[in-house]
């Protein structure tokens, strides 16, 4: 074999998992009867594919290792662990979780406080953008379990707001994303601040060689579930792109499918801000319906957006990377990438938002003559197929 062909092979050997117990049922996990009494009044009857295999090893107390494909169930799988671990009696927060962004980890806190309804769990959201001197309130009173985004977390632990010494649980959700380049002080920063202890579970739709690699810092003989690269897109979810030739061709070309868009929920991503508001003021120009987001609008103007696209009252979204983890809006069955991401991962991320828990999703990518090769590059990665957009489009929607 040739240097080459060995590197090749090097990366190209997947980590495999180490883990293979199953357990199908909720009411063969040992659950606490209101945690169980939770999840079935949540609409839950039985526990999914990850779910089954990774809540039992997170109970137990083991370092986790999660992957499971976008949609399937991770953010009930850490949040059961977490209620079945905490002791509600006990007024002091047990289980930390972090996530990349607030609109994420407002939704994560609504789950937790959902399936821990009827155990009185409380569980506070400590994000950026919201008032300091409440949150620092709320902290004191020794919430069970808080979830928050990375910068706002580390103040109050600093500001000795945020009691860690009861801390029993660390967890990262989109674990790839927050242990990158941008997250990855601040959340080694947090995790100093944690009793050594600290049981840690990583979760992710996505993880990169280089993310289990860095794992082995801070983790401790982690249980491993993982998904191999080729069977992460799901079958549920239709590829298509368009050949729009030139950047120019995009908008048009979105104008003429604006009433397939409409047919149900969709988000369109873009790859900057400016570009999401050029393009929404493109389509109000035309008259065409649509809501931005990004990460230059207020904290209050972005959770009034997010509550008009959860409602449905607004059925369009256009967003940059933002919104391309973890939201999930059961209704959004469309995806469009205006711009093709600038890495695989967030391909994933982006196109998981439609096809929720299984429902049936179309992913439709705009290709400008330059976009053709990394559209190849995604398909060959991901061993699967994104075929020219067809005319009955609509009908798979
Ligand atoms: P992920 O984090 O894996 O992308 P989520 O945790 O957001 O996925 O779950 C996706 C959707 O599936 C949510 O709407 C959630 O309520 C639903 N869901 C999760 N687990 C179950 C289950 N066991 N039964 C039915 N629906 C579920």
């Amino acid at each position: 074999m040739s240097n080459n062909e060995e590197l090749k092979e090097v990366l190209d050997t997947e980590i495999e998992s180490n883990w293979e117990e199953v357990v199908d049922n909720f009411d063969n996990m040992n659950l606490k009867t209101e945690l169980l009494r939770g999840i079935y009044a949540y609409g839950f009857e039985r526990p999914s594919t990850i779910q089954q295999r990774a809540i039992m090893p997170v109970i137990k107390g083991h370092d986790v290792i999660a992957q499971a494909q976008s949609g399937t169930g991770k953010t009930a799988t850490f949040s059961i662990s977490i209620l079945q671990r905490i002791d509600v009696t006990l007024k002091a927060t047990q289980a930390l979780i972090l996530a990349p962004t607030r609109e994420l980890a407002l939704q994560i806190q609504k789950v937790v406080l959902a399936l821990g309804d009827f155990m009185g769990a409380e569980c506070h959201a400590c994000v950026g953008g919201t008032n300091v001197r409440e949150d620092m309130e709320k902290l004191r009173s020794g919430c069970h379990v808080v979830v928050g985004t990375p910068g706002r977390v580390y103040d109050m632990i600093n500001r000795g707001a945020f009691k860690t010494d009861h801390m029993k649980m660390f967890v990262l959700d989109e674990a790839d994303e927050m242990l990158s380049r941008g997250f990855r002080e601040q959340i080694y920063d947090v995790f100093q601040l944690l009793p050594t202890e600290t049981q840690v579970v990583l979760l992710s739709a996505t993880m990169p060689p280089d993310v289990l690699e860095v794992t082995t810092k801070f983790m401790r003989e982690p249980v491993r579930i993982l998904v191999k690269r080729d069977e992460l897109t799901l079958e549920g979810i239709k590829q298509f792109y368009v050949a729009v030739e030139k950047e120019e061709w995009k908008l048009d070309t979105l104008s003429d499918l604006y009433e397939t868009v409409t047919i149900t929920q969709a988000v369109i991503f873009c790859n900057t801000r400016r570009k999401v508001d050029w393009l929404t003021d493109k389509l109000h120009a035309r008259e065409f319906t649509v809501s931005a987001m990004h990460g230059d609008m207020s904290q209050e103007q972005r959770e009034v957006i997010m509550k008009e696209f959860r409602s449905g009252s607004s059925r369009v979204l256009i967003t940059t990377d933002l919104l391309a983890r973890g939201i999930d809006v059961q209704q959004v069955s469309l995806v469009i990438n205006y711009d093709l991401p600038a890495n695989r991962e967030n391909y994933l991320h982006r196109i998981g938002r439609g096809g929720r828990f299984g429902r049936k999703g179309v992913a439709i990518n705009f290709v400008t003559s330059e976009d053709v090769r990394m559209l190849r590059d995604i398909e060959s990665f991901y061993n699967t197929q994104i075929e020219e957009m067809p005319m009955n489009v609509a009908d798979l929607i």
